[in-house]
């Protein structure tokens, strides 16, 4: 399912990302193409100025000047006097075979954009030298044309020179420049879908890990409520073909169980709310001092039965107050609590200490110290998580491995810290830090 959204989410970033570069790149070459025909028809309509300036001042047209101009330029030059095309080009020993259908396209291109090209704007017989530029596509050479026609009208006689600008070599450039463009485009798309792979993996792995925890949990917890379920149901069979002195015995194991399913189910119920973020916090002042005497209480007697020594130490001198959900502080004291009188042979201690820090940030600090079984620093790393359990702890019935994820979702919901370490002298010591505010 991940790898499959993984690779949606690739595509879409990669493709919408792609689609946005190919545009911009497609607006530029636009842009670019267009400047390149204005400057190069900026650049003709020049050249063809000074020609035309040239040749007011002069009273002949020198055929050496027009091969010297047509050379430099690389223009295909043409003149025709009277209507008659003069063969200036065999002149110059480079006959383009197309050169007559050229200049005929050239004049009927010309034709067909004038109105009247013998009069003037006043209607009155023109004289003088004008010219006019032009774009034209000559179907045989397959190519484009600037093209200039000068009229020179002097003494009733009129001269046209026709000056050919092909627009092959800048069709060439825009090729290249077009080929360039699709290679870095298709460089980019590449390196995209590379970044988007990793991006959206690198976006989807908190998702997926916890799809997995999720997983995991459910896994758990049906193994969990699977136990007491089936012990109900094999008691509840016994129970109907058992003699009536026999069936309060398995009423008893099915209230029980019952119980301890209720129980546990309370217990995820808590960690679902915490998971999705809806683990109400109902702070109000609170004594913490009157929190640990609480729990002492109400853990003396199982201790007591269990001949275990309960102690309770608390600073002499008046505690400020601490700003926390005393319920939700009291489960936690009590976890710590059963774990203890749960994990510390006859015969051992166990101290409930509450101590005020004034460090780094003023705050709580409230230890369970026991000189029970202790905790290996390879069982330290996983004791927080869901339904983890250690494997010499794993006899003890009513115990789920959920006692301490639920500890640290609340003393994390009070934005504290719960840490466990080595007791010296064996056992272990639990830490919860809780900020006075
Ligand atoms: P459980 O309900 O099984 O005690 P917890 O989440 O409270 O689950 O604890 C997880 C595991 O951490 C326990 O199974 C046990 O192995 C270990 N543990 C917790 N507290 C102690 C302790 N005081 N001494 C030794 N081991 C402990």
């Amino acid at each position: 399912m991940f790898r499959k959204a993984h690779l949606l989410f690739t595509i879409l970033c990669a493709g919408s990302t792609s689609a946005i570069t190919i545009i911009m790149s497609l607006l530029y070459l636009h842009v670019s193409e267009s400047n390149l025909y204005d400057s190069q028809f900026r650049a003709f309509q020049n050249d063809v100025s000074t020609i035309t300036a040239s040749l007011e001042q002069s009273t002949y047209v020198s055929m050496q000047w027009l091969a010297r101009i047509e050379a430099q330029n690389d223009y295909t030059i043409f003149v025709v006097d009277n209507g008659t095309p003069f063969l200036y080009n065999n002149l110059r020993g480079s006959v383009d075979p197309n050169s007559q259908s050229l200049l005929a396209e050239g004049l009927t291109a010309h034709d067909s954009m004038s109105v009247n090209e013998d009069l003037d704007s006043q209607g009155n017989t023109y004289s003088g030298i004008r010219h006019t530029e032009f774009e034209f596509a000559s179907p045989p050479t397959q190519s484009t044309y600037y093209a200039s026609i000068i009229d020179i009208n002097r003494e009733s006689t009129l001269s046209q020179i026709v000056i050919l600008c092909s627009l092959a070599t800048l069709h060439e450039t825009i090729l290249r420049q077009r080929i360039l463009f699709i290679l870095i485009d298709l460089a980019a798309i590449a390196a995209l879908l590379v970044f988007s792979w990793f991006f959206t993996g690198k976006l989807l792995r908190p998702l997926q890990e916890n799809h997995e925890k999720q997983m995991q949990f459910i896994a758990a917890a049906s193994h969990e409520l699977r136990t007491p379920l089936s012990v109900i149901l094999a008691s509840n069979e016994c129970c109907q073909s058992a003699s009536p002195e026999e069936q309060p015995g398995f009423s008893g194991t099915i209230r029980r169980e019952g119980k301890r399913m209720n129980r546990l189910i309370d217990d995820m119920l808590t960690l679902a709310h915490s998971g999705m973020n809806r683990f109400l916090i109902e702070r109000k002042p609170v004594e913490p001092d009157t929190l640990c005497l609480n729990a002492y209480e109400a853990f003396e007697p199982l201790c007591a039965q269990k001949n275990l020594t309960l102690s309770l130490s608390l600073p002499e001198t008046p505690l400020a107050r601490c700003s926390c959900d005393p319920d939700r502080i009291a489960q936690v004291l009590s976890i710590l609590l059963n774990n203890a009188v749960s994990y510390t042979p006859e015969g051992g201690q166990i101290e409930l200490a509450l101590h005020y820090r004034r460090e780094h940030r003023t705050s709580f600090e409230i230890t369970v110290t026991d000189t029970g079984i202790g905790i290996s620093d390879e069982e330290k790393k996983h004791i927080f998580d869901h339904f983890y359990r250690a494997e010499k702890s794993r006899s003890t019935k009513g115990h789920f491995g959920l006692g301490l994820a639920i500890a640290y979702e609340i003393v994390n919901a009070h934005h504290g810290k719960i840490s466990v370490r080595d007791n010296p002298t064996g056992g272990s010591v639990f830490v919860v830090k809780l900020p006075e505010k």
